[in-house]
């Protein structure tokens, strides 16, 4: 028998939804948080997010059930539990790989490598960020203001949007880089728009404060501290979404942010 984790948001409806569920696939799967198979995430993307963190290193597949407003990687809603099960039990789906980011952080110390679903951020809203952008070894800028963003496709709905970088349609190894509040004036410029990069390249960025700010890894973040570089490429590691029903990405973009 196959077998399942539940990571639950920690709220009383997706703690009675995740009971639902456990009794739904009572005889169907078994419920073993340390060796699954497949994860169900129960609440909402950020909930999503943690569970890929908590099971990356696993080989497991991963489906979300929204406890709140529609989310982006979450396909069923609170009151589709029946459906879920149902699906669980016919087997029948399709499978997702999303790509994620390897994020490199040198130390003075050595290594520190990090693992993004939607995207990476350095950020401080204070202090202006003086950063060398390379690709691969080339240098594209001196990047001057709040900070600097690399997102996977499944993150260009996120963090990035919200900063006007380019939704990506999913499937492709891509990696976009979108500037947060840049300097543009005749004294500074960088270029003032996102670029899209694919598995080949690597983002190198070389800052004069790195510490003093936090490096974002999705939900998670981290104090900038001795750092002399980050490099940014494209994970040959994948996680799985598993998809029971079809929902098109221009279904999904158009149920989020366009229409219901
Ligand atoms: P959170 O979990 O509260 O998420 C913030 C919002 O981002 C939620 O509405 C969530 O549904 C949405 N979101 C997350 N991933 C998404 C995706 N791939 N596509 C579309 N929407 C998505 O916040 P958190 O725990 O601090 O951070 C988790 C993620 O939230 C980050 O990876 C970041 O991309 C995103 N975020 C976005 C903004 C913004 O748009 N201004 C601000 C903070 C965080």
């Amino acid at each position: 028998m196959k077998q399942y984790a539940l990571v639950v948001k920690q709220d009383e409806m997706s703690a009675n939804i995740a009971e639902k569920i456990k009794k739904g696939l009572t005889g169907i799967m078994e419920y073993n948080p340390d060796d699954p198979d497949l994860v169900i995430s129960v609440g909402g993307d950020g909930t999503m997010l943690l569970s890929v963190h908590q099971y990356m290193e696993q080989k497991v597949s991963f489906v979300g059930v929204h406890t709140g407003t529609l989310g982006f990687f979450t396909d069923y809603q609170k009151d589709e539990i029946t459906e879920l099960i149902a699906a669980i039990k016919a087997d029948h789906y399709q499978m997702t790989p999303r790509h994620l980011l390897e994020v490199d952080v040198y130390h003075k110390a050595g290594k520190e490598t990090y693992l993004a679903l939607n995207e990476m951020r350095i950020d401080h809203g204070y202090t202006t960020q003086v950063i060398d952008v390379y690709i691969d070894d080339e240098l594209l800028e001196v990047f001057r203001g709040n900070g600097l963003c690399v997102s996977t496709p499944s993150g260009s709905t996120a963090y990035n949007k919200s900063i006007g970088g380019a939704v990506i349609y999913p499937g492709n190894p891509l990696m976009q880089l979108t500037e947060v509040a840049a300097i543009q004036h005749n004294a500074y410029r960088s270029l003032g728009a996102s670029l899209i990069l694919d598995e080949n390249k690597v983002i190198k960025l070389k800052g004069q404060h790195f510490n003093r700010v936090y490096l974002g890894i999705d939900h998670l973040s981290y104090h900038l501290d001795d750092v002399e570089k980050i490099e940014i490429r494209i994970s040959k590691k994948v996680v799985k979404f598993i998809e029971y029903k079809e929902m098109s990405f221009i279904q999904r973009i158009r149920r989020a942010f366009i229409s219901e």
